[in-house]
């Protein structure tokens, strides 16, 4: 299998320009004419401005596919009706397909997406992480729903699945402790709840705080600063609950270090914890 999907990471393993199946669930079927979008970003912020595109020898390689320009990290298969964009003001490549109900006896529709360099490629996404971000919209482009999972291109799927796994369970053991980490693999994670296996399912949720306003801005540089600030706060809700903890740790080593000596307390909501103190998430 050239792929394989961690629920705990969520992140896609896959094989370059291989077959990736995504399941797409709504919650109520959309109007005539919806579409689903997929979009790659850089998952860290420093990059997330930054266009994610193929790296020039891939761009430079001919292949049979003459729907996708050879820019496109990311494409469609086995669908005429896939429609490459790229956004006039971002820069942004995308790659939309009509929205299909799912077959009868079905709960979901699947597109089958192949990613076109693999996360190493030098000049491309040269070893930064990449999330996708799958969003339903109206065919005037009004944003329906919005998924997102992290993706690495590599040659063995299942082998760095693995390894990341279990480096992301050493983490959370050692958030757990309060230790370093160990040889020692913590075995109710291992067991925990039952996720489904397989494909996977990109479940598009309707929100009422989904509606897009334009604003309009004088001056280059303004604009910039206020495009940084808005990049920020789609990338903050896109990120996954387990790297937001990541961030927030970060946040509060460096508060411990700079209160040395001094009882921590708590200002503008921000939770610090205390040595010896569980954290609270999962
Ligand atoms: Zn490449």
């Amino acid at each position: 299998m050239p792929w394989r999907y961690s629920p705990d990471l969520n992140k896609i393993f896959c094989q370059l320009a291989k077959t990736c199946p995504v399941q797409m669930v709504v919650d109520s079927l959309p109007p005539r004419g919806a579409m689903l979008r997929a979009t790659a970003i850089y998952k860290k912020s420093e990059y997330v401005a930054e266009v994610v595109r193929r790296c020039p020898h891939h761009e430079r390689t001919p292949d049979s596919d003459v729907l996708a320009p050879a820019a496109h990290l990311i494409r469609v298969e086995g669908n005429s009706r896939a429609d490459y964009k790229e956004d006039h003001v971002t820069s942004r490549h995308s790659v939309i397909v009509p929205y299909e109900p799912p077959q009868v006896g079905a709960e979901c529709t699947t597109v089958l997406y192949n990613y076109m360099c693999n996360s190493s490629c030098m000049g491309g996404m040269n070893r930064r992480p990449i999330l996708t971000i799958i969003t339903l919209e109206t065919q005037d482009g009004q944003l329906l729903g919005r998924r997102s999972f992290e993706v690495r291109v590599c040659a063995c799927p299942g082998r760095d699945r693995k390894t990341e796994e279990s480096n992301f369970r050493k983490e959370q053991e050692a958030k757990t402790t309060g230790k370093t980490p160990s040889k020692r693999s913590i075995k109710e994670s291992s067991s925990s709840t039952p996720r489904p296996e397989g494909s996977k399912k990109a479940k598009l949720s309707n929100s009422s705080d989904e509606e897009i306003y334009t604003l309009q801005v004088r001056g280059k540089e303004r604009f910039e600063m206020l495009k940084k600030i808005n990049d920020s706060l789609e990338l903050s809700d896109i990120v996954p609950p387990s790297d937001l903890d990541k961030y927030r740790q970060k946040v509060v080593s460096k508060t411990k270090k700079e209160k040395d000596g001094q009882a921590p307390e708590p200002k503008r909501g921000k939770k610090l914890m205390v040595k010896d103190e569980k954290s609270d998430s999962d």
